[in-house]
């Protein structure tokens, strides 16, 4: 049985006279930290770089470094990148994070794939919103919420669960619901939308461009109207708004049929063993390896297929229908 937590289900007071301590204030660090303080709780950001820490401290918060903001720390919500998260962990939190605090991760990417290691002694827990940092603070200050993966990894104080709670409703996210799951879990689901459905839609979308651009249609007309117009991009919001299934209305019957039947013949098509292969390197910590050595070697594949996708030819078309359509 799924569980799905609401505002009803979470306390404030469980984080009461509790430092949070924010470590980082980029993306989700920024969102979160004036979330939690706007909702009443005691707030500090710890950061490195000069500017994130300048921005923090001129909006208001009690800034230190990383070292200091953990020994202050009853919380530690650590919203730094998962690439740096070992090393700063290691080096800066663990040391000096006090008996009984709380760990809180936005991912289960460096949890599950034993990157970090949290002490015995930690609450370690998942607040992993399904939003990116600036609707994470849009939601809040507009009283809507937004959903978030929830999971208790390690519960050394028995408060566990009401400390995550309260953390979830504390950034607004208990509002719309925190479903609650395991942190690998979390980390599963989030690698493969990346590495399984991305990469299959794209090759869909691919093919589609490549095959219209050879039957002689103007590649501007092919990407507006695959989605460059945004119709694609609205559609999608419709699906959020009212289902895959009950949004098939809102199209003509032209394109229901159509769609309808045209995806009954596709049905063939079996993408899932090759899913599968994705999964299973995602499950068994087979890509989190590959990428862990990727990133020691100085990252020489990402930076080879960075240059590479400059050069094929949707980029020159996307630049031509951007010009056209005065899009820059
Ligand atoms: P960002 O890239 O926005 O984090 C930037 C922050 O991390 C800045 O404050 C930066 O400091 C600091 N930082 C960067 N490098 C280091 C370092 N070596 N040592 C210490 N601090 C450092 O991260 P996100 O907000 O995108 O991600 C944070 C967590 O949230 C991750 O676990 C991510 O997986 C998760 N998450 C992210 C989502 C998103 O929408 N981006 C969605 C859901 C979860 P400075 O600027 O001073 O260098």
């Amino acid at each position: 049985m799924t569980t799905v937590y609401h505002d009803q289900d979470a306390d404030l007071t469980d984080l009461a006279g509790e430092t949070i301590a924010v470590v980082g204030y980029g993306n989700q660090g920024r969102s979160q930290a004036l979330n939690l303080r706007d909702s009443g709780l005691r707030v500090i950001v710890g950061n490195i770089g000069d500017e994130a820490r300048a921005r923090a401290k001129s909006e208001g918060f009690e800034t230190h470094d990383v070292v200091e903001a953990s020994a202050r720390a009853d919380v530690l919500m650590l919203l730094i990148p998962d690439e740096v998260m070992p090393e700063v962990y290691t080096r800066d939190v663990a040391p000096r994070l006090r008996e009984g605090a709380c760990l809180s991760f936005a991912s289960g990417y460096t949890v599950t794939f034993d990157l970090v290691k949290p002490k015995t002694t930690l609450d370690v827990v998942l607040v992993a919103p399904r939003m990116i940092g600036p609707g994470v603070r849009d939601r809040y200050v507009e009283g809507r919420g937004f959903p978030s993966f929830v999971a208790v990894h390690q519960d050394a104080t028995g408060r566990g669960k009401a400390r995550m709670l309260a953390l979830a409703k504390g950034i607004g996210s208990t509002r719309a619901g925190c479903l609650e799951l395991s942190m690998a879990q979390e980390a599963h689901l989030d690698l493969f939308t990346e590495q399984g459905f991305g990469p299959a839609m794209g090759l869909a979308l691919r093919q589609s461009i490549e095959l219209l651009v050879e039957q002689g249609y103007p590649p501007e007309a092919v990407l507006m109207e695959l989605y460059m117009s945004g119709e694609l991009a609205y559609s999608a919001q419709r699906f959020v708004d009212t289902g895959l299934i009950a949004q098939m209305d809102f199209h003509s019957h032209t394109s229901q049929y159509g769609s309808m039947t045209r995806s009954a013949r596709l049905m063939d098509v079996d993408l899932k063993p090759r899913l599968l292969e994705h999964l299973d390197e995602i499950r068994s910590g087979k890509f989190a390896k590959e990428w862990d050595a990727e990133q020691k070697a100085g990252l020489p594949l990402y930076n080879q297929m960075r240059q590479m996708r400059e050069l094929v030819p949707l980029a020159e078309w996307e630049r031509k229908a951007r010009r056209a359509f005065r899009m820059d």
